[in-house]
């Protein structure tokens, strides 16, 4: 099944990363190529909430098929943000440096900094939405390292590894990533989508 989808999204990392998972298999449209310019809502506290609100605003706009992704960076030992939080943890202007830098100091020495990404996936398919979750585990490095990626790449080590994301390449951080299990779940719904 050839299926074309919308990918709901304004960050370029996040549509690279997906068409590198979804290869041929799917023909995924960014919302500038579908002519959308808008700076799609993430009001809610939750990420399904607001995975959902994107996929609902794009389908809204376009009736097509299409999916949304939110994610957010757990950290335990500071209850679980910034969470939803993440892009504006440490303001408005979603600065990345700035988030970082914030999250490095909240962090106080000798506490565990274990952590973990979680992708939430919303479809719409035939009017109707699915969600999928993935998880990747790690810690919070004490200081940056690496150029590659975006986000909190540079301080993010996960689980198996003793690099940050910043450190790998894409195939490497598709080894580990929540977007990348969480995108797997998705390809495999929609391999078996309408057989049953
Ligand atoms: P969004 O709300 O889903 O766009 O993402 C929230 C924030 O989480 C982004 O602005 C990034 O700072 C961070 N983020 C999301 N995915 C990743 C990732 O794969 N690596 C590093 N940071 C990420």
């Amino acid at each position: 099944m050839n299926t074309t989808l919308i990918f709901a999204t304004n960050n370029p990392h996040k549509v690279e990363e997906i068409r590198t998972v979804l290869k041929n298999s799917f023909t995924i449209i960014t919302l500038q190529e579908a002519g959308i310019n808008i700076d799609i809502p993430e009001p809610h506290n939750t990420l399904e909430a607001n995975a959902s609100e994107k996929s609902k605003t794009i389908f809204q706009l376009t009736q097509q098929n299409c999916f949304s992704e939110d994610t957010g960076l757990e950290v335990a030992a500071l209850n679980g943000e910034p969470g939803v939080n993440s892009a504006r943890y440490a303001g408005e202007e979603r600065n990345f440096e700035n988030n970082i830098e914030k999250l490095l100091n909240n962090l106080e020495e000798n506490v565990p900094r274990n952590a973990q990404f979680r992708t939430i996936i919303s479809l719409i398919i035939n009017r109707n939405e699915f969600l999928f979750e993935g998880i990747c585990k790690g810690r919070i490095a004490e200081k940056k390292k690496g150029e590659n990626g975006f986000g909190y790449d540079a301080i993010f080590i996960p689980d198996g590894s003793n690099k940050t994301f910043a450190e790998m390449e894409m195939e490497e951080k598709n080894l580990y990533s929540h977007r990348k299990k969480a995108t797997d779940k998705l390809i495999q719904f929609l391999n078996n989508y309408g057989k049953n």
